[in-house]
């Protein structure tokens, strides 16, 4: 579905991205684990147009779509939940979601995708006319993913959706995660809690500084006594 190869990204003369290459395959879960400032943010923006690789490709369904503009990848069916959320404070819930959908101008499959959205987050339906900045935390980044998911995505983007958040409520937003790939849509998902993203993904990549330095079956890796020591508190 998705094919990374060999790009570079540079912020001035920062190297950011040092010639990653990856796969996804339609309907996985893929998780990307790696360190604070290793490159899992960049990677996400690249892949959805706001920074631009200086080389490399990037196929998404036989098209390549390195350095297109954000609203094209959108449109072709690739969508990002940014981290820290980021919903519009002074608008509603409704609004916010609206406001996904703004690409879209298929009325009915609109509508139903509020309600598909409602019944995965029954917070929001309960909350859809309060102002997005009163929300709590986990409130907001289901706010994020349901904005996110009214673009009809065919594959998400997830950066750190577990950020600050209590663990239950990680263990809820990671249930959502299963249920949202279950309905069909394929799922890149970049963590720092790598315990509970190699606990859902089919596959998972590592990166360190830029570089991607391993991957493999979700399950392998959760095994592999360099990556527990590394990245999973060593035990
Ligand atoms: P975190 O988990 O802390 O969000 P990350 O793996 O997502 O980290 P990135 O945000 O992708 O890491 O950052 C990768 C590298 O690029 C870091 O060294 C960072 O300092 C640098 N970087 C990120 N954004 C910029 C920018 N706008 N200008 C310059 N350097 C940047």
């Amino acid at each position: 579905m998705l094919k990374v190869n060999d790009i570079n990204v540079y912020y001035g003369n920062i190297h950011a991205l040092k010639g990653v290459s990856l796969d996804i395959n339609q309907g996985e879960i893929v998780t990307l684990i790696g360190a604070n400032g290793a490159g899992k943010s960049t990677l996400l923006k690249t892949l959805s147009g706001l920074l631009k690789p200086k080389t490399g490709e990037i196929v998404f369904e036989g098209e390549h779509v390195a350095g297109k503009v954000p609203q094209l990848i959108v449109k072709r069916g690739i969508s990002q939940v940014p981290e820290g959320r980021r919903v519009f404070a002074n608008m509603s819930v409704e609004e916010n979601l609206e406001l996904g959908a703004f690409l879209r101008k298929d009325k009915k499959g609109i509508q139903e995708d509020f309600e598909k959205i409602y019944q995965l987050f029954p917070r929001l339906l309960e909350r859809k006319k309060q102002l997005s900045g009163t929300l709590s935390g986990g409130e907001q980044q289901m706010l994020a993913m349901g904005r996110a998911l009214m673009a009809r995505p065919r594959l998400l983007l997830l950066d750190e959706p577990s950020m600050g958040l209590a663990p239950l409520l990680v263990k809820t937003i990671f249930q959502i995660i299963e249920e949202i790939n279950k309905t069909g849509t394929t799922i890149l998902l970049v963590e720092q809690n790598a315990n509970m993203a190699l606990s859902i993904a089919d596959r998972a990549y590592v990166i360190e500084t830029g570089k991607i330095v391993a991957s493999g079956l979700a399950e392998e890796l959760s095994a592999s006594d360099q990556i527990r020591k590394a990245y999973l508190g060593g035990h």
